[in-house]
């Protein structure tokens, strides 16, 4: 497995300061500059680990931020401290996450961390053991739509046809995938892929009762480990049996 790794730092370690100095929160380059660029704020010398630090012009509607958004987060594997190949890790499958009621969701941010690829791999096995029976419902919930095996089974025929046709097949089983693509010969399957697209079934109609199955599968999964806490307790705990020696402060708390 290769994972797609950050270009730019994760955490840019910027500060925004409100017009009479008080600290507001850690903000993304793209919004410092921004705010630089339509003089909404002044570049100040940075201080306490921060890369930068921009004194707003105006008096912000926001509240102070809280501890955890002004907290300087280094950009390093929370695992083994490693600084190359990061990415993000979800302790929490985003599959699952995404269910959890939009008050429980924001804030979230904490439960997403960096780790190196080798730290990364080692870190979704035990996650995947954990929700293997829900993933493998959810895979179900999609392929089990008849426009889908339609679709599969046009594909496979495609594909014989390709290699050499119905000799690599037992032929009852030929006639059992054409039948149920309402075919009688393979003769009948394009030799080009963008000809067998035009075959294929819409499943724009099934995709919204999928999405329903989905949802239902999940909030299944997290009634039956004991809420939205006892899920991120399950989680949290996998994470932690990885023993992370630099996990920034007020990360993974319930
Ligand atoms: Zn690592």
């Amino acid at each position: 497995m290769r994972l797609g790794h950050l270009i730019r730092p994760h955490y840019a370690n910027i500060l925004l300061l409100s017009n009479t100095g008080e600290k507001l929160s850690t903000i993304g380059g793209k919004r410092a500059d921004w705010y630089v660029e339509k003089n909404l704020a002044v570049e100040l010398p940075p201080f306490e680990g921060y890369s930068r630090v921009l004194q707003l012009k105006f008096t912000p509607k926001n509240n102070l931020g809280n501890e955890f958004s002004l907290l300087v987060k280094h950009n390093q594997c929370v695992i083994c401290g490693s600084p190359s190949e990061l990415s993000l890790h979800h302790v929490i499958p985003y599959c699952i996450k995404r269910h959890f009621p939009s008050e429980k969701k924001e804030h979230t941010s904490e439960w997403c961390v960096l780790c190196c690829e080798t730290c990364h791999i080692k870190a979704e096995l035990p996650v995947r053991m954990l929700y293997k029976s829900l993933q493998d419902n959810l895979a179900q919930a999609f392929n089990n739509h008849p426009n889908v095996i339609f679709n599969h089974t046009l594909y496979r025929l495609f594909k014989l046809k390709k290699i050499g046709g119905a000799e690599y097949v037992e032929p009852e089983k030929l006639i059992s995938w054409l039948a149920s693509v309402s075919l009688n010969s393979l003769d009948q399957i394009p030799t080009d892929y963008p000809e067998l697209e035009k075959l294929f079934l819409d499943r724009s109609e099934s995709r919204e009762e999928t999405k329903r199955t989905k949802r239902t599968l999940v909030l299944e999964f997290i009634e039956q480990n004991g809420g939205i806490d006892g899920v991120k307790r399950i989680f949290r705990e996998s994470f932690l049996a990885m023993k992370p020696q630099f996990l920034p402060k007020g990360f993974l708390e319930i």
